[in-house]
């Protein structure tokens, strides 16, 4: 028996004497107990060793039968009486001392009247058939165990290794059974699997670490653990199963104890007497020997599979050479698209860039035949992409060596780190050129003691400043800056080493006396603890946006001059009407300052149909044709009526939405009045021409109402008077008075001024009214009036009487113009044509003449003001002009032309459709 073998009989918690007396002890003869029986089996007299050991001792009185001695179950092989139990052999237990049992085995032998029973102890004899026997079905179990856990698939592993745990358990009757094994990693014991039986408190739990208990048996040298520190393993242990009894069993493999079986609550003594240490040993190996095997198998096959992902997901696989042929990993083989994971070595180089192949070939060689490991960076053409080659870095190295000897490498996909270092570097090669070639400069000031000096300038210092490092040292720089700025230089220091960050801008003068305006911006860069290391800043020169932005700002104080004194109404004002700015011109006219206009609306100062009129006018503003101008007329406060000509400029946003409008103004109301006194004027002109044809209007009736009273006087006085006949003739007077009334009334709605406002009418109401004025003269005069009905209503807009003298000016110039003709040929039949036509938007009202028409050469010249052709004191030259203007006030256009027998005019007018 080796140390270990009594190591273990320690753990399995034996009596020494009890294993290893066993075999001495078969050896020995059997000490015996003998018995005087009589006749009928009562014991008359006990003798021999063990005689002492029996629980029950004979009485002195009588003797006791037999089978009050043994045990029962042992009573059945002494039924009868001892003649019968001749010839056999008895085994019969008795009980002994301190609840012991006696196994003896015996015979009858005749002895006088009785029998003498001779007994030997046979429990040896019974312990080694037991333990044979347990041997066996601890075999056979074992056996089962192990194959069982060395057919299952890797899947099913844990429920058989349950399986084998609850089949030793119900075997040996053990209340807790565990599988500690030794996991390498965290160096230390854990549950692999466990059981407990249904009422049995769970010991342990699955994947559980062994904390303190387990520890010190250390599994790789287990026969160390207790010689060199003489403590008591068993003790320890002894804390797994907590205050319970139990035992443990090791199992060792070529690392050591790998792995132990714990049996909690169970006394091996009392629960497996018969299985030996040995019995405990092939268990436990049974057990675990297959099973590590079987996880050092699934270990190794997820670290494959892991390897293989790890390949696979960084590109990189390894490579062997075996003699010509080079072998790839798959993921290799498949990241180069390549068919076969193997190929020859011509084949594979082929693979590679021309520029690597050489160097590769030799250092490939280099490795094969000095062992010179291989480390190199190289380029293989991309299977996709030709132009960019795919980097690989490529490692080799030679194992083993004799027939062990083998090239191995890896190659690792390395393209993003060259891409990035490829961008990297163009990047940096940019950047470093822009700084260069840029107008700005960048610096690195060194903080030393509180103060910053230059420690580095960017190569454009030299073209942009003239200087170079050496010329800029702290006071040379300090001296540089423009007199006027070095206060702000130095609170610009200041503010940098405050704040941490500084944005100044101030003149430095050049290696050539100019001054440059700089745009400083500089940031202080600190160390772990807070303390200022060095200040990184660029230089910007806006010397040149410096001067335009001063130049726009004197041009836009010069316009904002301009706009606030310019005599014209200059306003900003949203679409809404509400202004956002006008200038003291408007402010003037709305009677407010300047700053009171923003808020206020224009539209208040228009009457609705104007505000209407305004703001269709402004939607039709757009960003191809922003502008629009148009004469507009204001209520302002304390004046009658205001005209402004007034010009507004649409500001759109990207969606072409208008946002705003800036709109120019002048007051046109002086110029107004004095046309519409013009207008005025030429009216009253016309009456003063017409004055001839109206004394000749008044007096037609009044001699038609003479004609009538001179016949009623004269009935009166002959005293021949007939009501209906005076009746008659007063009727008639009547018609005459109603008549003069007419002309006079007319006359007087003439003379007023036009109203204000435009006014929707229809146009034939001033054909009529100009008529009722002409119509009578022109008779008188020989003039035919040829007046065709309209035969259709429409609305124009504008003042009904204005239109009325443009029809009389065309009218009394017809006139003019025949009677002037007639004065050359008396046959001559003057007349005038009146009529009117309409389409879908206008209305053209036209008079002609058949008095000879117009000189072509003066056709343009007769609607300027004071051309006549009329003798002075005859003519005006104002009549044309006045009516153009009327006409194109009205939104129309007055036009003449030739016809074959005289000038035919056209006053032409928009009809309004919505009334
Ligand atoms: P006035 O009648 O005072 O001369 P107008 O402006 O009314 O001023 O007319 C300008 C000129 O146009 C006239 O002098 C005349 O020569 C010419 N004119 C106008 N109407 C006619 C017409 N129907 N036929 C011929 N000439 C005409």
């Amino acid at each position: 028996m080796n140390s270990g073998d009594k190591l273990f009989g320690r753990l399995l918690k034996r009596a020494p004497t009890a294993a290893t007396d066993l075999p001495d002890h078969l050896g020995s003869p059997p000490l015996g107990l003998h018995l005087h029986l009589d006749a009928d089996g009562g014991v008359l007299q006990v003798a021999g060793p063990l005689r002492n050991l029996l629980a029950q001792q004979p009485p002195h009185d009588q003797p006791l039968p037999l089978h009050r001695y043994v045990q029962p179950h042992s009573t059945l092989a002494i039924e009868g009486r001892p003649v019968e139990w001749q010839g056999q052999s008895l085994d019969l237990d008795f009980p002994g001392l301190g609840d012991q049992t006696l196994h003896l085995r015996g015979w009858v032998q005749p002895l006088g009247n009785g029998w003498r029973m001779q007994l030997i102890d046979i429990a040896d004899l019974l312990l080694e058939r037991q333990q044979s026997r347990s041997r066996e079905a601890c075999q056979t179990l074992a056996g089962q165990i192990s194959e069982q856990l060395r057919a299952c698939s890797l899947a099913r592993l844990p429920v058989i290794v349950d399986e084998q745990l609850q089949a030793i358990a119900q075997r040996w009757h053990i209340p807790c059974l565990a599988l500690a094994v030794l996991d390498e990693q965290a160096q230390g014991w854990k549950i692999h699997r466990q059981h407990h039986a249904h009422d049995a408190p769970a010991l342990w739990h699955d994947g559980q670490y062994l904390g303190t208990a387990l520890d010190s048996l250390n599994g790789t040298a287990p026969q160390h653990v207790g010689i060199h520190h003489g403590l008591d393993e068993h003790s320890r242990v002894q804390a797994t199963f907590g205050n319970s009894e139990g035992f443990v069993v090791p199992y060792a493999d070529d690392r050591g104890v790998v792995a132990w079986l714990l049996c909690g609550f169970y006394p091996i003594n009392d629960g497996a007497p018969y299985l030996s240490d040995r019995d405990w040993l092939l268990l436990v190996s049974a057990l675990a020997g297959p099973l590590l095997g079987r996880l050092r198998e699934q270990q190794h096959h997820q670290q494959l599979e892991r390897l293989e992902s790890l390949q696979t997901l960084l590109g990189t696989g390894w490579w062997e050479i075996v003699g010509n042929d080079v072998h790839l990993a798959p993921s290799l083989a498949a990241a180069l698209q390549l068919d076969a994971a193997s190929l020859t070595r011509e084949q594979w180089l082929a693979r590679f860039h021309r520029a690597d192949r050489d160097e590769l070939h030799s250092r490939l060689q280099a490795l094969q035949q000095q062992g010179e490991a291989l480390t190199l960076c190289v380029r293989l053409h991309s299977p996709d992409d030709w132009k960019h080659p795919l980097w690989y870095r490529l490692q080799g190295q030679v194992t083993g060596t004799g027939e062990h000897r083998r090239l191995v490498g890896f190659m690792l996909d390395i393209s993003d780190i060259k891409n990035q270092q490829q961008i990297a570097a163009t990047a940096h090669a940019r950047l470093d050129n822009l700084i260069a070639s840029s107008p700005a400069v960048i610096y690195v000031q060194h903080y030393v003691e509180g103060a910053l000096q230059p420690a580095f300038f960017s190569a454009s210092l030299q073209p942009l400043l003239g200087w170079s490092l050496d010329d800029c040292t702290t006071t040379a720089l300090v001296e540089r800056v423009h007199p006027d700025d070095r206060d702000l230089y130095f609170e610009r220091t200041r503010q940098l080493l405050r704040e941490g960050s500084v944005r100044a801008r101030y003149r430095l003068r050049d290696s050539r006396g100019d001054y440059h305006w700089l745009l400083d911006e500089a940031k202080l860069l600190r160390d772990d603890l807070g303390l200022p290391v060095e200040a990184v800043g660029l230089w910007l020169d806006v010397t040149e946006a410096t001067l335009a932005a001063e130049q726009v700002r004197q041009s836009e104080e010069r316009y904002r001059i301009l706009v606030e004194d310019s005599p014209a109404m200059i306003c900003r004002y949203r679409p809404d009407l509400t202004l956002t700015f006008g200038n003291r011109p408007l402010a003037m006219y709305l009677e407010c300052a300047p700053e009171q206009l923003p808020g206020i609306n224009l539209g208040e100062w228009m009457s609705d149909e104007q505000r209407e009129t305004f703001v269709q006018r402004l939607s039709s503003l757009t960003p191809e044709q922003p502008v629009s101008t148009a004469e507009i007329n204001l209520q302002l406060p304390g004046r009658e009526h205001a005209w402004w000509v007034w010009s507004d400029r649409g500001v759109f946003d990207e969606l072409g939405q208008l946002i705003e409008v800036q709109a120019v103004g002048r007051d046109n109301t002086e110029v107004r009045r004095t046309q519409q006194q013009l207008t005025q004027s030429a009216k009253m002109a016309t009456l003063g021409e017409m004055a001839t044809g109206l004394a000749h209007e008044i007096n037609q009736p009044l001699n038609v109402m003479r004609m009538a009273i001179v016949n009623v006087l004269k009935r009166l006085s002959s005293g021949d008077v007939q009501i209906d006949y005076l009746t008659d003739k007063l009727n008639r007077i009547d018609t005459q008075v109603q008549r003069a009334a007419r002309v006079v009334d007319h006359m007087r709605v003439f003379g007023r001024r036009s109203e204000v406002e435009q006014q929707p009418f229809n146009p034939a109401t001033a054909i009529e009214g100009t008529l009722s004025l002409l119509a009578e003269g022109m008779r008188g005069k020989g003039v035919e009036l040829r007046v065709s009905e309209t035969g259709f209503e429409v609305q124009v807009r504008g003042y009904v009487d204005q239109l009325e003298q443009v029809l009389i000016n065309l009218m009394v110039n017809a006139r003019d113009a025949l009677l002037s003709k007639r004065d050359a040929g008396r046959e001559f039949k003057p007349w005038i044509s009146v009529y009117a036509e309409r389409d879908e938007c206008s209305v053209r009202l036209w008079v002609e003449d058949n008095g000879g028409g117009i000189d072509p050469r003066l056709l343009e010249r007769i609607f300027e003001p004071f051309f006549t052709t009329k003798p002075v004191g005859v003519g005006t030259g104002l009549g044309l002009s006045v009516s153009y203007g009327i006409v194109e006030n009205m939104g129309g256009h007055l036009s003449v032309s030739n016809s074959v027998e005289g000038a035919r005019f056209c006053i032409e007018l928009p009809i309004v459709l919505d009334v």
